[in-house]
C-alpha cells in the first residue's frame, strides 16, 4: 500500500521556528500545522517587519535567531490582479523572497523552504507537469510577473546551496483553496471568487452567475491544510536543489469547478460563461510523483475541501469579506 516513508533527514522539533506571512493563506496553515504538533512558530506582523525592506529583515534575523524558516511570505491574486498589477507581483515578491532568504543565510538558519507556485511552468508544458519542465518554454502571459519572480526565488535558493552549501528547499503548491482565502470579487483566485458569487446569488435568489473564460480551461485544486502538512513533510524528508511539485495528482475542468462549488454553496440558478474574460493556461496539472515517492499524499477530496471552505467563508473568515 503507497510508498514508504522516506527516512527522516531533518527534526522539527524543539526547533525555533519562524512562519514567514502567517497572515496569508499558505502562513496561517502552516502555523496552524506546527501548532498541532505542539509547535509555536515564531511570527511578525506587517507593522514589525516589513519584508520588503531589507534592513529590517537583517535587524529581525539578528535579533530573533531563527533555526527554520517557511518562506510563504508572498504578494499574490488571481488571473485579473496579476493582468493589472504587474509591478506589484514581480517586484515585491523579489523584495521579499531575496531579503529573507540572504537575511537567513546570514543568521546562520539551518533549513529554509521557499514556497512557489505552479504557475512557474511554461504555458504549453506536457501534463501532467514534472520538475523538469521548468524554463522549458514561454510562460502563460497573464501572470508571467508573479511567475518569473518564483522561479527567481527557487534560482536564489538553489544558489545559497551550491555556493554555500545551504540547506535551502523549495515547494511548488497547485492552485490552492480553503481556511483565510482572499474573496476579493475581482482580484482573488478562482475557488473564492465563485464561492462569493454564489453565496450573493443564492441571497438575492439571482437567475444566472458569471463564470470568466470558457469553462474549459483545466486547474488542480489543493486544500491548504494538505499543502501545509507537505510543507513540513518536506522539510523533515528533502534536501536537495531540485523544487518538488505539490498537489492532488488530479484536475478538473472550470465548468466541473462551477457546478461543484454551486451545489456546495447551494446556490440553484444558471451558470453564464464570460468569454471576454481570459481563460489562462489551458491546463496546469502537476506530476507529483517525486512527493509520493517521498512518502507524502493530499488526503481531502475537492467535495470536502471545498464545504470546509465555505464553512470558513459562512464564519466570516478570510480577508476582503
Ligand atoms: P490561474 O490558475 O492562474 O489562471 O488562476 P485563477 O484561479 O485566477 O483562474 C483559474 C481559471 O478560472 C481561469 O481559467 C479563470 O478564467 C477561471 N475563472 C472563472 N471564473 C473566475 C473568477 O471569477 N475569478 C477568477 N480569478 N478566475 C475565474
Amino acid at each position: 500500500m503507497g510508498n514508504a516513508v522516506a527516512s527522516k533527514l531533518f527534526d522539527l522539533a524543539g526547533k525555533k521556528i519562524f512562519v514567514a506571512g502567517d497572515r496569508g493563506m499558505v502562513g496561517g496553515a502552516i502555523t496552524r500545522a506546527l501548532a498541532a504538533r505542539g509547535i509555536t512558530a515564531m511570527v511578525a506582523s506587517r507593522a514589525e517587519l516589513d519584508l520588503e525592506r531589507q534592513e529590517q529583515v537583517e535587524a529581525w534575523f539578528s535579533a530573533h535567531r531563527p533555526q527554520v524558516v517557511f518562506l510563504a511570505a508572498a504578494h499574490v491574486g488571481g488571473i485579473h490582479a496579476n493582468n493589472i498589477f504587474p509591478r506589484d507581483f514581480l517586484y515585491k515578491n523579489l523584495m521579499i523572497e531575496a531579503n529573507v532568504i540572504d537575511a537567513a543565510h546570514r543568521a546562520g538558519v539551518e533549513k529554509l523552504l521557499f514556497l512557489g507556485s505552479s504557475c512557474i511552468y511554461p504555458k504549453f508544458a506536457d501534463q501532467p507537469i514534472r520538475e523538469e519542465a521548468l524554463l522549458e518554454g514561454a510562460l502563460e502571459p497573464t501572470n508571467e510577473w508573479y511567475a518569473i519572480a518564483k522561479i527567481a526565488g527557487i534560482k536564489l535558493a538553489q544558489s545559497y546551496r551550491r555556493q554555500f552549501n545551504a540547506d535551502f528547499i523549495s515547494l511548488m503548491p497547485t492552485n490552492l483553496y480553503g481556511r483565510g482565502d482572499n474573496y476579493h470579487p475581482e482580484h482573488s483566485h478562482v475557488i473564492a471568487a465563485l464561492m462569493r458569487r454564489f453565496h450573493e446569488a443564492k441571497l438575492v435568489q439571482a437567475q444566472e452567475v458569471v463564470v470568466w473564460g470558457t469553462g474549459t480551461p483545466r486547474r488542480e485544486f489543493l486544500f491548504v491544510e494538505d499543502l501545509a502538512e507537505a510543507a513540513l513533510h518536506v522539510i523533515e524528508h528533502y534536501s536537495d536543489a531540485l523544487h518538488l511539485n505539490c498537489g492532488t495528482g488530479e484536475d478538473i475542468s472550470i465548468g466541473e469547478l462551477a457546478a461543484l462549488v454551486a451545489q456546495v454553496v447551494g446556490y440553484k440558478g444558471k451558470l453564464a460563461f464570460d468569454t471576454t474574460k481570459p481563460d489562462g493556461t489551458p491546463r496546469k496539472l502537476l506530476d507529483v510523483s517525486r512527493l509520493h515517492a517521498l512518502g507524502w499524499r493530499a488526503k481531502t477530496p475537492l467535495r470536502e475541501g471545498l464545504s470546509a471552505a465555505y464553512a470558513d467563508f459562512l464564519a466570516g473568515g478570510g480577508r476582503n469579506r
